[in-house]
């Protein structure tokens, strides 16, 4: 809206500038043509001072808004025409040297008001009068007048030949520049909604990990907190018990003991709470993949119970890498539970052995998460990364774990794929950019 009054203002000015330049000229002609001739036609130079003034007057009026432009362009067109006729008729009739303006004048009337054809039409059949006027005037033989009429005319008929072209053109640009400007929205529209649609998808993929996990964790709190309960009833016992002298190492081994069950649910309790918790966005795209590696374990361990274990074999010192440290624990925490869910579906009754390996490479870290279900079947490994790809039973699986990872990881500018190891089972390979050194680092 505001542009579009800007614009208008624009065009305003412009317009006021054209009334002023034309206001100017007549009389600046006038002068040259009193210093050529070195004469003072006073009635031309008075008649050219009065137009140019009434051009100004124009130019005012324009500004204030009141009559309409076409209307004040079409009056102006007039105002030149008159002008320039009384011009030719003090300067000679149809033999001034100025006669030939008439010709010019269309053109000069489409080119100044190309946006609507009233001002060429009004400015052409007012010269065409004005043309018969200097020719009577002077008496010219009417055939004469008529062939004049007859060659103006055609120069008339041409300029609003060529304002209508110019306005079909403008018109035609303006629907393409509008055209342009409706991809442009839609393109920025789809690209919202795409943005939305993507971290909707994260949040129930992260919503149900968090509800799969939920069953395991009472599990995992549970064990700890039975060996506190014992520990606590010793505790009171002893305490109780007058008769017997109070053990301090005993004592210390029940404390350490207590304090390590405690601990374990604190931190059982703190990794589903900062995996639950929604994304902040904040997060710095730096990852150290050790405690990464640790805490997704750490959240499978509540899934995995007794039925089987996660081995580590990460060299030491690896550099920490260019992701979010809880997309990295997410990722790895997909693979794990898929890698659960493998063996799980293909043998209930069989021990999950994964193992997860990390070493650096020349391109970042190298992540591996082997595991020894069924391995991937060939028809399905190409569609592995499709979202909404599942084969899993109804309510198991969303299909969407696999593709938001390598979304994140592809953003990331590292890579994730799958592959069936030669000794069976399922391999991942997770390849991580190395995160570029903290600012504090490199002074
Ligand atoms: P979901 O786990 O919800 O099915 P994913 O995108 O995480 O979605 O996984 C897509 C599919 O990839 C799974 O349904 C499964 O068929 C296959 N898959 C993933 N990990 C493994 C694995 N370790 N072994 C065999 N197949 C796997």
């Amino acid at each position: 809206m505001g542009n579009a009054t800007d614009d208008a203002k624009a065009l305003l000015r412009a317009d006021r500038k054209n009334y002023l330049v034309c206001g100017a000229f007549l009389p600046v002609v006038a002068l040259v043509h009193c210093l050529v001739t070195w004469t003072l036609p006073v009635g031309l130079v008075v008649s050219q001072l009065m137009v140019g003034a009434l051009f100004g007057v124009m130019a005012w009026g324009l500004g204030a808004g009141r009559i309409p432009t076409r209307i004040m362009d079409s009056a102006a067109a007039v105002l030149a025409i008159l002008g320039s006729t009384v011009f030719v008729i003090l300067s000679g009739g149809p033999d001034s040297p100025y006669f030939h303006v008439f010709a010019a004048l269309p053109f000069l009337l489409a080119m100044f008001t190309p946006a609507s054809l009233l001002p060429t039409l009004v400015g052409g059949a007012v010269t065409l009068v004005a043309v018969v006027v200097v020719d009577v005037l002077a008496g010219v033989p009417a055939r004469t007048i008529v062939l004049q009429l007859v060659g103006f005319s055609m120069l008339l008929g041409l300029a609003l030949f060529g304002t209508r072209t110019y306005r079909r053109m403008a018109e035609a640009q303006r629907l393409a520049h509008q055209a342009r400007l409706q991809a442009l929205e839609q393109l920025a529209e789809s690209e919202r909604r795409r943005g939305d649609a993507a971290r909707e998808r994260a949040e129930v993929e992260r919503l149900v990990m968090v509800g799969q996990l939920a069953a395991g964790v009472a599990h995992e709190v549970n064990n700890p907190l039975a060996f506190v309960k014992a520990n606590l009833c010793f505790l009171e016992r002893e305490v109780e018990d007058t008769h017997r002298p109070l053990e301090r190492d005993e004592l210390r081994d029940v404390l350490a003991e207590t304090r390590q069950g405690v601990l374990r649910i604190q931190q059982i309790v703190t990794d589903l709470k900062d995996f639950s918790r929604a994304g902040s966005g904040g997060d710095e795209a730096r990852a150290v993949l050790e405690e990464a590696v640790l805490e997704a374990r750490r959240l499978a361990s509540v899934r995995l119970r007794e039925r089987g274990e996660v081995s580590l074999a990460l060299d030491p010192g690896l550099p920490e890498v260019r992701l979010e440290q809880r997309r990295v624990v997410q990722v790895l925490l997909n693979l794990l539970l898929n890698a659960v869910d493998a063996v799980e579906l293909a043998d209930p009754s069989c021990q999950a052995h994964i193992t997860v390996r990390a070493w650096r490479v020349e391109e970042g870290v190298r992540v591996e998460v082997d595991d020894n279900g069924p391995g991937i079947p060939k028809e399905v490994l190409p569609r592995l990364f499709e979202p909404f790809f599942t084969t899993k039973p109804p309510g198991r699986g969303t299909g969407l774990g696999l593709a938001l990872c390598r979304e994140y990881v592809s953003r990331a500018g590292g890579s994730l794929h799958a592959e069936n190891r030669p000794g069976g089972g399922a391999r991942f390979v997770l390849r991580l950019p190395v995160a570029e050194a903290p600012i504090a680092a490199l002074a």
